[in-house]
């Protein structure tokens, strides 16, 4: 009797002891943590986490890597990944996160509020950042805006020779096409693309940066570009990347059916998140009025919260005629609009 009374003692104490170790495990659910897979790769981003971890108590951690390989990574781990979040930029790749079956619905009134509805996915599997307008940049001492109308118009002949664009691997370019497919047509976007390529100024190289520059050596007059590109130059660090912005305007294309195409960064929760609610708190966090002014005034993108006032220069650009679009169409489109660029021979 006496033998079995100590060995249950030795028993609950083993017990016990695992118990303890268990709490006390760097695992602990009791710290706060979000983990995000991100493909954005911004200072201000890295501002913006930093000062939710300090207001909140919980800890960002960061994982960055290509949109499609973050995206193969979450399938792959399945239920053990530990992304809660899942950042990238495009609109096409946001629903490609969603058919994949990897994000789950954002269930927030906060950010029901402070995102539009078309700046959201109809689920709210992902949910939008910022946006990012590719517009038509232009030579100040050569081209006046009144010369200036359309993505359309720049495959006329009064731009040959002059037109600057980076090359169809950009996705930019692509989800360009992919809008111009969805709203006037394959047969037409295969044309523009066609003339673009005889306009060009020269065989497409380097990024958006690259064909501001271009202008200001005088290669071309125009080029198509993201503005938020020209608002980094203007504030760069580097004196020849703000004296070649200084010498070109930024046109936004204003025609009824194509109007200014815009692209979209977002964020979705991952389908097996372990750390919803810290999740979904950091949404609400970046897409609230003083980190959407954040995101405008350091990375020059638009912000996706119509309360966050624009900085300056963003305000300077003017106003413009957004093109309205479903952004999954722009995934859609991709293989087509990669055709029609092979096809077009845009390098
Ligand atoms: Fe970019």
């Amino acid at each position: 009797m006496k033998q079995r009374k100590s060995f249950s003692a030795v028993f609950s104490a083993i017990l016990i002891l695992i118990f303890l170790v268990g709490c006390g495990s760097p695992t602990s659910s009791t710290e706060k943590v979000v983990n995000v897979y991100t493909a954005r790769n911004y200072e201000v981003d890295k501002t913006l986490f930093k000062q939710f971890s300090e207001q909140s108590g919980i800890k960002v951690n960061v994982i960055e890597g290509k949109a499609e390989e973050l995206i193969e990574r979450i399938k792959r781990e399945g239920e053990n990944s530990t992304a809660d979040l899942f950042i990238t930029v495009d609109g096409g790749i946001l629903n490609r996160a969603k058919e994949q079956g990897i994000l789950q619905p954002v269930e927030s009134n906060v950010v029901n509020q402070q995102v539009p509805k078309n700046l959201r996915d109809k689920e709210n599997h992902w949910i939008g950042l910022s946006t990012r307008a590719r517009v038509i940049v232009y030579a100040k001492d050569r081209v006046k805006p009144g010369d200036l109308s359309t993505y359309e118009d720049l495959a006329s002949n009064k731009w040959k020779g002059k037109v600057l664009v980076r090359s169809s691997t950009s996705l930019y370019n692509q989800s360009l096409v992919a809008s111009l497919i969805e709203l006037i047509g394959e047969k037409k976007t295969e044309e523009w693309a066609k003339e673009i390529v005889t306009n060009m100024g020269r065989t497409p190289e380097g990024g958006d940066r690259d064909q501001v520059k271009g202008i200001a050596a005088g290669i071309g007059d125009v080029a198509i570009m993201n503005t938020y590109y020209v608002g980094g130059m203007l504030n760069s660090k580097d004196p020849e990347e703000v004296k070649a912005a200084k010498q070109v305007g930024v046109f936004f294309p204003n025609q009824e059916t194509t109007g200014t195409h815009i692209n979209i960064s977002g964020v979705g929760l991952t389908k097996y998140s372990k750390n919803e609610k810290s999740a979904i708190k950091l949404i609400e966090f970046l897409t609230g009025k003083e980190a959407q002014e954040t995101i405008a005034k350091e990375n020059f993108e638009f912000p996706v919260n119509t309360q966050a006032k624009l900085p300056e220069l963003l305000k300077s650009w003017g106003e413009f005629k957004v093109q309205e679009i479903d952004f999954a169409k722009l995934g859609v489109h991709n293989k087509k609009a990669l055709e029609i660029l092979n096809k077009a021979g845009w390098k």
